[in-house]
């Protein structure tokens, strides 16, 4: 793995880092239940992140998706959905799920 997934866009506007997109560096995929939701939001009366939306994935914690090799997404891109900001990508492996 040479590059970081890059999200593409995240509908959780409540979100301190987002700003038409997330401008977070990096994020942390964490788990909430049986769904992968943003670690890294936070809904704070601050502004969070860079002057722009170049988020990539730092690190996932969802061991079970297919996308995950040592704890960190190798899907090209993934989209954060919802205001619960839940990753659109997760799937579980074929493997575990059998
Ligand atoms: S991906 Fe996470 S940190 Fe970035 S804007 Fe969405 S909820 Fe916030």
């Amino acid at each position: 793995m040479n590059e970081l997934t890059t999200i593409s866009s995240c509908d959780a506007t409540a979100c301190a880092f987002n700003h038409n997109g997330c401008t977070a560096p990096a994020i942390t995929m964490s788990r909430d239940g049986n769904r992968a939701a943003c670690g890294t939001f936070i809904s704070l009366d601050a502004d969070g992140g860079l002057p722009t939306a170049d988020a990539h994935v730092g690190a996932c914690q969802m061991t079970e998706c297919v996308h995950n090799k040592n704890l960190m997404c190798t899907a090209a891109t993934i989209s954060v959905r919802g205001n619960s900001a839940e990753c659109s990508n997760f799937e579980v492996s074929a493997e575990i799920a059998a």
